[in-house]
């Protein structure tokens, strides 16, 4: 391809400025490190209303100085309360990653489910507002760090650059180019990755205010079965997050609806027996405030053995893995790539040599593909695993995860956020 024109030289591009963009570029600022973010859309982009984010997201935020200021927006949930949509009553709780006690209660939502309620003590897990975390993030950035209206079109290695085309005509050339631009990566695809595999599932999510107050306590509300999962979490005294995860096929759900008055009507047939205040978190729901999303996972063969880095390019978040949403750790994992890249690029490149600036940079990344690729593998194969165990109708495995409730829900949970990203300190200063 012919540049005709300026270009415009980076050391490091950024190509979108979602949760893992925008924690990358900030990550780097912390270290002194310049990069510049490339945004497809015009502005601040939030699909989804709010996300979970667990221990090791809290962690990782800590770590780009921004955990308190997330935490003073968002509650602290202090439990979990699974509902196995009839059946047996059981429940157990725990106050620490080690401990489990088994207890007998009645369910406090639905008396006919099976019901299980989990403290989680030192774990943190708290529902935060997507807006909230991008809006934070970028005002914690230097000014002009983001560029919107700027979709990448095209990549090409011009010697030991990257040549970075923009759908509006402007050129960058660029020393490391770091793929943060979704599940549908153009950057992933550029570097060989394969596409994305289908879930066959589908998500609906949705976000209701309560003007006067919602009464829930600081719970993460789950019911399984039927085909179906639903959940939902107060993400403050007014705000609840809601969303469930479902087969459009063994439904005879047209996928394409976007009609949101009938992505409601199907969400409150699957949950007709549940209690009356958990079909009005969804009844509730504005029109405006509810979305659906199809399902789609990086094959895990794919993470082990593709090109997660290659000369000086890499991929991190949805870009690099993309997985179902049954554990909640998408975008709370993107945070600790973002932390692990930032840390690999300023050890790389405060090394001290005469190295040249792209070599450093190489190395960076492929410390942090070396450092990223396992933990990868195992988010997207767990997530994957427990969605289907968790919705599946197929009566020997209802038949467990009924007995063994917690094995299926709350256990997988603990033990991926369990994770320590490390900080941003470099060993050289
Ligand atoms: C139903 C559902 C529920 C979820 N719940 C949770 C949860 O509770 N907790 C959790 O941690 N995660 C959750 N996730 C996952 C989470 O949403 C994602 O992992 C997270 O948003 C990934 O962030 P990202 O920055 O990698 O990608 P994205 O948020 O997709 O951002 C990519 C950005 O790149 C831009 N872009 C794309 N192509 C280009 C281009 N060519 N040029 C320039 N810019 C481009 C896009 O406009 C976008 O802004 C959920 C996901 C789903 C589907």
């Amino acid at each position: 391809m012919e540049v005709e024109g300026r270009i415009e030289e980076q050391d490091i591009l950024i190509v979108g400025g979602g949760i893992a963009g925008l924690t990358t570029a900030l990550g780097l600022h912390r270290l002194g490190i310049r990069s510049l973010v490339l945004e497809s859309s015009d502005e601040l982009r939030s699909t989804g209303f709010a996300l979970t984010m667990w221990t090791n997201a809290w962690i990782a935020l800590d770590a780009l100085g921004i955990g308190d200021a997330m935490r003073a927006k968002s509650l602290p949930i202090q439990g979990c309360a699974s509902h196995s949509i009839s059946s047996l009553i059981s429940s157990c709780s725990f106050s620490s990653f080690s401990t489990i006690a088994i207890s007998f209660q009645v369910g406090c939502l639905d008396s006919s489910s099976s019901h299980t309620d989990f403290k989680l003590g030192q774990f943190e897990s708290r529902c935060v507002k997507r807006t909230d975390l991008l809006e934070l993030l970028e005002r914690e950035l230097p000014r002009e760090s983001v560029r919107y209206s700027s979709k990448i079109v095209n990549i090409q290695e011009s010697g030991n650059f990257k040549l970075v085309h923009l759908a509006h005509g402007s050129v960058y050339r660029a020393k490391a180019l770091l793929g943060c631009d979704g599940v549908n990566s153009m950057v992933a695809k550029w570097m060989g990755l394969k596409s994305p595999i289908s879930a066959g599932r589908a998500a609906i999510r949705g976000y209701v205010v309560y003007p006067e107050g919602h009464g829930f306590e600081p719970k993460l509300y789950a019911y399984f079965g039927g085909g179906v999962r639903l959940g939902f979490a107060p993400c403050d005294d007014k705000g609840v997050y809601w969303f469930c995860t479902f087969t459009p096929s063994l439904f005879k759900y047209d996928e394409s609806e976007r009609d949101p008055v009938k992505m409601k009507q199907f969400v409150m047939s699957k949950i007709s027996t549940a209690h009356n205040h958990v079909l009005d978190v969804v009844e509730r729901t504005e029109l405006d405030s509810v979305s659906l999303a199809h399902l789609k996972f990086r094959s895990p063969w794919d993470i082990l053995f593709g090109n997660i880095v290659k000369k000086g390019v890499c991929v991190l978040g949805d870009a690099l893995h993309p997985m179902t949403p049954d554990l909640g750790q998408g975008a709370c994992s993107a945070i600790e790539d973002s932390v692990v890249l930032a840390r690999c690029l300023g050890e790389a490149l405060s090394e001290v040599g005469d190295e040249e600036d792209y070599v450093k940079m190489e190395k960076g990344l492929d410390w942090f593909g070396r450092e990223r690729r396992w933990r990868s593998f195992s988010l997207v194969s767990t997530a994957y695993v427990v969605g289907i165990l968790q919705e599946t109708d197929n009566r020997f495995v209802s038949f467990f995860r009924k007995m063994f409730l917690s094995k299926f829900t709350v256990e997988p949970f603990v033990r991926m956020a369990d994770f320590d990203c490390g900080n941003l300190h470099l060993t050289s200063t």
